[in-house]
Formats: structure tokens, C-alpha cells, sequence
């Protein structure tokens, strides 16, 4: 198998230079990161909060942390003081309660809201419907910023099916982006969409920032750290 830095090196030399690369390391080990790292990666997701936090003090302190999965109120408390960006804000709730853990920390931070355009009825996020008044509930609070949304498409083989939901973010994404041209607090930049499978159709879509994890570390395997 070719090593992690050389499949690090072939995803980073596909990406256009207007994407941002996060290395999705979840359930890899801090060895696997830190070979990552050492190739010039800076950018890591994890998904869950106690995986977060138990691996990132053994790491250098300016890798920057991205939080990708589902976060539980209960669970923002501790990974507030690690992260750069929450992706997978999904609720009216996890606002008040990041807001709030955000403000004891002194710090503002990034998050991007969830958006819902997969087929599949389990998938967490705003639907398209509803992110109208979940982009206004979290311009009103002082302690975060909405850098954008995150998707993810529906997991198929039908590829006009992928497209058609990213075509759905983008749309919402430009849209929701000239509604807040007037606020100055705001930095709406960022569409989180393309994971390894589906990143060549999210970037040609309007991706901006995508998130890879087999094709750089390989297979997940959950009891492996
Ligand atoms: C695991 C995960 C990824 C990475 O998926 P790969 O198919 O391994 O690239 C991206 N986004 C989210 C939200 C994930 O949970």
C-alpha cells in the first residue's frame, strides 16, 4: 500500500487552489496524523468529541481542528477550546449552547450550519427549507461566526443523484450568501461538500473546502485506536 504521505500528495495535486483540504483522520491513529503532518497537512476532522480531545494534546499544537460529525450539547463544552471550524451544526439548540460555551472561552467561533439535501431520511441538518431561519438565528449571536454550509450528498452510485444535491448547496449556499452582503460580521466563504467518493463532482459544483479520509489514511477500522 502506498504510504500516507504519497496518497496525501495525489489528493492535494488534484485539488484546485481555491479548495481547502481537511484530512478526515477519525479513527486512525495519532501516528497516522502525525505522518500526515509531517507531509505539510494542517488541516484535520474528527468526528467524534472524545476522540478529539484525547488525541490532540499528543499532537503539534498548530495542526488546526475541524469538528465534522454529529455533536451532542452535551459534548460541545469540551470540544469548543479544540476546534477552528464546527461543520455539522444541526439544530437551533447546538447554536444557543456553542454561543454560550464560546463566550466562557473568549473566543468567537466558526461554524458552518448543516444542510440537508440527501435522499436518506436519517441524515442530520437543516432542510432546505428551514436554513433561512437557522442562518438568521445564528447571526444573532456575538460569540459565533457562520463561515457557510456543509452538506453531504446521498450515498449512491448514481452520480446525477450526487450532483443534484450539490447543485441544491450551492444554490442555497449563493443564495444565502447575497442576503448577508449587508452584515459585516459575517464571512459566509465556506461550502463544506466532497468526501474521497464524490469530491470530483462536489468541487465542480462550487465546493470550496472538501473532506477526505480513505483516500489519504485508506480503510477505517473502529477498534483501531
Ligand atoms: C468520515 C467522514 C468524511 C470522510 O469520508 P471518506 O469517504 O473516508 O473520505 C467526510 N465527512 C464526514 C462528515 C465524515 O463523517
Amino acid at each position: 500500500m502506498d504510504s500516507i504521505e504519497s496518497r496525501l500528495k495525489a489528493v492535494v495535486a488534484s485539488l484546485p487552489p481555491q479548495v481547502t483540504l481537511v484530512a478526515v483522520s477519525k479513527f486512525h491513529p495519532v501516528e497516522a496524523i502525525r505522518e500526515a503532518y509531517d507531509a505539510g497537512q494542517r488541516i484535520f476532522g474528527e468526528s467524534r468529541a472524545q476522540e478529539l480531545v484525547a488525541k490532540a494534546p499528543q499532537l503539534p499544537t498548530d495542526i488546526r481542528w475541524h469538528f465534522i460529525g454529529h455533536l451532542q450539547t452535551n459534548k460541545v463544552a469540551i470540544v469548543v477550546p479544540f476546534v477552528e471550524l464546527i461543520h455539522s451544526v444541526d439544530s437551533l439548540r447546538l447554536l444557543r449552547v456553542i454561543d454560550r460555551e464560546a463566550s466562557r472561552h473568549g473566543k468567537c467561533q466558526d461554524i458552518l450550519l448543516q444542510l440537508h439535501v440527501a435522499e436518506e431520511e436519517t441524515k442530520f441538518g437543516f432542510a432546505v427549507d428551514e436554513i433561512d431561519e437557522a442562518v438568521a438565528e445564528a447571526s444573532r449571536f456575538e460569540n459565533i461566526r457562520l463561515r457557510g454550509l456543509m452538506t453531504m450528498a446521498t450515498n449512491t452510485d448514481d452520480t446525477e443523484r450526487v450532483r443534484a444535491d450539490f447543485i441544491a448547496a450551492k444554490t442555497a449556499f449563493d443564495s444565502i450568501g447575497q442576503s448577508l452582503i449587508a452584515d459585516s460580521r459575517c464571512l459566509f466563504d465556506t461550502l463544506s461538500m466532497g468526501m474521497s467518493d464524490d469530491r470530483d463532482i462536489a468541487i465542480d459544483c462550487g465546493s470550496t473546502m472538501v473532506r477526505i479520509g480513505t483516500d489519504i489514511f485508506g480503510e477505517r477500522f473502529r477498534k483501531q485506536n
